[in-house]
């Protein structure tokens, strides 16, 4: 049942300590579950590659990055241990319906009419909660009317505030931006992370999370890329939703606080934060 109260809380390492689930001794690949990464275009591979790779590193058993067939060899390359599945030559032009697996979707994709129509047709044919971040929410809010009641119950949107303000209309200011986003999530039934400086989580149950995690290095091309993957890796082993978004969050965080002690903040690079992933966790386990 739908209430107006909101609850607020912070999310720290009590929070992410207290919703780590050790492995299996006996766990195998299949226990961990499959992640599809959907994404990247045509000079916007790398975007898909960041979050594929994120995913591994949170710990999904399997990953397939599913992108245009000039991304082919650079992710053979670049990440041997994903699977690629083409779809379209330099955009994305479909998305498969595949059973059993977790997708993130939007990293690098693009907004080109193909691009629009496989996210469309996507929308309509699958049913099940899937990860939307980056051009997947840019596609999304160019025809929201139609588009953003079909977003999956329990699905998990990643916007920073530009695109948030893309899907749900101006703001003047974080306080507005933080209102709206605890009522979109109890309106769509979504799990809302608003990214920035304090990245907000909103769940549709009316729940408000601020995340202590993180800092101004992480300002920086790709890092919310990462995020998709950790956030999907997270979910295709079997992490609710709610405790993918939280433990998520807080783990990417927590990794660029560790890259940032290394190194200095402006050093920081995305790629830095699936680098230091595991110490997160060796930190919160
Ligand atoms: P994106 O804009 O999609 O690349 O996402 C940027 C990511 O970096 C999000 O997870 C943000 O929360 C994080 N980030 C960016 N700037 C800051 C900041 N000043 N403090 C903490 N985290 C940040
Ligand atoms: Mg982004």
């Amino acid at each position: 049942s739908e209430s107006n109260e909101t609850t607020f809380f912070t999310l720290d390492e009590v929070t992410a300590r207290s919703l780590y689930k050790p492995r299996n001794p006996f766990g195998h690949k299949g226990t961990y579950g499959t992640a599809v990464l959907v994404g990247g275009s045509y000079g916007k591979i790398g975007a898909i590659i960041l979050s594929a790779k994120a995913a591994l590193r949170a710990g999904a058993g399997k990953v397939f990055i599913q992108a245009p067939h000039c991304g082919y060899t650079i992710a053979q390359t670049s990440i041997p241990e994903a699977m690629f599945i083409a779809a379209g030559e330099n955009f994305i032009d479909s998305i498969d319906i595949m059973e059993d697996v977790v997708r993130g979707i939007g990293p690098g994709l693009g907004t080109e009419p193909a691009s629009r129509i496989a996210l469309e047709s996507f929308l309509r044919n699958n049913h099940e909660p899937f990860v939307i971040d980056a051009d997947g929410l840019n596609i999304i809010a160019k025809n929201k009317e139609k588009l953003l009641p079909l977003i999956p119950e329990g699905s998990i949107i990643t916007p920073h505030p530009k695109e948030f303000e893309r899907l749900f209309g101006r703001t003047n200011n974080s306080l507005e931006r933080n209102e709206l986003a605890i009522a979109k999530s109890k309106e769509h039934k979504i799990y809302i992370i608003l990214k920035g400086h304090r990245t907000q989580i909103c769940t549709p149950e009316g729940a408000c999370y601020f995340n202590l995690s993180g800092n101004a290095g992480m300002a920086t091309a790709g890092s919310g890329d990462v995020l998709t993957g950790i956030i999907t890796g997270l979910l295709a082993q079997g992490y609710s939703a709610k405790e993918a978004t939280l433990l998520g969050v807080y783990l990417h965080g927590l990794s660029g606080d560790i890259a940032a002690k290394k190194n200095a903040q402006e050093a920081l690079i995305a790629s830095d934060i699936i680098d230091l992933l595991g110490q997160a966790f060796l930190r919160i386990s």
